[in-house]
């Protein structure tokens, strides 16, 4: 991806959290796995993975949940401490250098299009899937999918997050 990054907005509900992301995301995906379904109460999730510095909180508070994710290791939801809404989640495998924003909660996450449907084997049995977005049953490779410029950048994140284990064993 090249040009120049879009300044996009976002917050919670009630509108104490917001927040600001100035460059592209890593990745989108749309995760139909169970554990999406049941922490979103919906069908799936939609979300752009940045780094974490890429996203600057302007206002509000945030509580953190930590919740399974489904390769047993732990995931931090963030919720807007006042309405509850679930803004972001760090998942691994970068462990606290990455962060997911749910799409749903930009101001205009109109332009923004996952890059794949994940988990797609899980997904409720009247669920259709997006046209022109490539599905898997599982999780993609990322090498397969993703140019080298966004390729990159997940691997230096994935990187600082491996240094991070020689200092603990549970980021
Ligand atoms: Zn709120
Ligand atoms: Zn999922």
């Amino acid at each position: 991806m090249s040009g120049q990054a879009t300044i996009r907005q976002g917050g919670c509900g009630c509108g104490k959290v917001r927040y600001r992301v100035e460059r592209e995301p890593i990745f989108v995906n749309n995760c139909y796995c169970a554990l999406c379904q049941l922490q979103t109460g919906s069908t799936s999730s939609a979300y752009a993975f940045f780094e974490v510095e890429a996203v600057e909180i302007l206002s509000g508070e945030l509580v953190r949940f930590a919740q399974q994710t489904g390769t047993d290791r732990k995931q931090q939801i963030m919720q807007c401490a006042e309405c509850g809404i679930s803004l972001f989640f760090q998942p691994w495998p970068t462990g606290r250098h990455g962060i997911s924003v749910r799409l749903g909660t930009f101001d205009d996450p109109s332009d923004i299009v996952p890059d794949a449907a994940v988990y797609v084997s899980q997904r409720m049995n009247w669920v259709t899937l997006p046209e022109g977005i490539p599905a898997f049953d599982g999780y993609y490779k990322p090498d397969d999918l993703l140019p080298p410029d966004r390729l990159a950048r997940l691997r230096h994140l994935v990187e600082k997050h491996q240094a991070d284990q020689h200092l603990s064993e549970d980021i």
